[in-house]
């Protein structure tokens, strides 16, 4: 898509620090990353999130998480990291390009989860909400 950020990247009209990269996969380094390593793993479809991308794509993406996200922490000597997908705007996404981001994650680094509630609210009337999706 011509006006988005990260096909630039893919097509290489904005530089990135490449990490990985094979026919359907990009992975390269956030340009401000919460800690050393920070990594986006990007399908090459372009789509706004993952759920909307084939599944064939979401499981190419995954395979490459799965291979490198322990790579990319011994890289930076972190004993942990997160795997996160940002989907729609209130969740934090501002970047509407499918991306995972990798997050190499150390003791003490000063980021928190987010809270969990105290309240769980009505566990079984949302557990049998979301059954009724499917
Ligand atoms: P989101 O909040 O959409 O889940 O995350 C988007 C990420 O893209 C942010 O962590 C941000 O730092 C990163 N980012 C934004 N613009 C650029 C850029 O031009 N180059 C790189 N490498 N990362 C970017
Ligand atoms: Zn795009």
């Amino acid at each position: 898509m011509s006006d988005c950020l990260f096909c630039k990247i893919i097509s290489g009209d904005i530089p990135s620090y490449k990490v990985y990269e094979d026919d359907l996969v990009l992975a390269f380094l956030d340009i401000h990353p919460v800690n050393p390593g920070h990594t986006l793993v990007i399908p090459k479809e372009h789509a706004s999130d993952i759920h909307e991308n084939s599944i064939d794509v979401a499981r190419a993406l995954m395979d490459v998480a799965h291979k490198i996200s322990p790579l990319i922490a011994k890289a930076v000597g972190a004993p942990a990291h997160n795997l996160t997908f940002n989907c729609g705007a209130a969740s934090g996404q501002a970047v509407f390009h499918t991306h995972l981001h990798i997050i190499p994650r150390f003791e003490d680094d000063g980021h928190r989860m987010w809270q969990g509630r105290k309240d769980a609210g009505d566990l079984l009337g949302i557990s049998e909400a979301i059954k009724r999706q499917f």
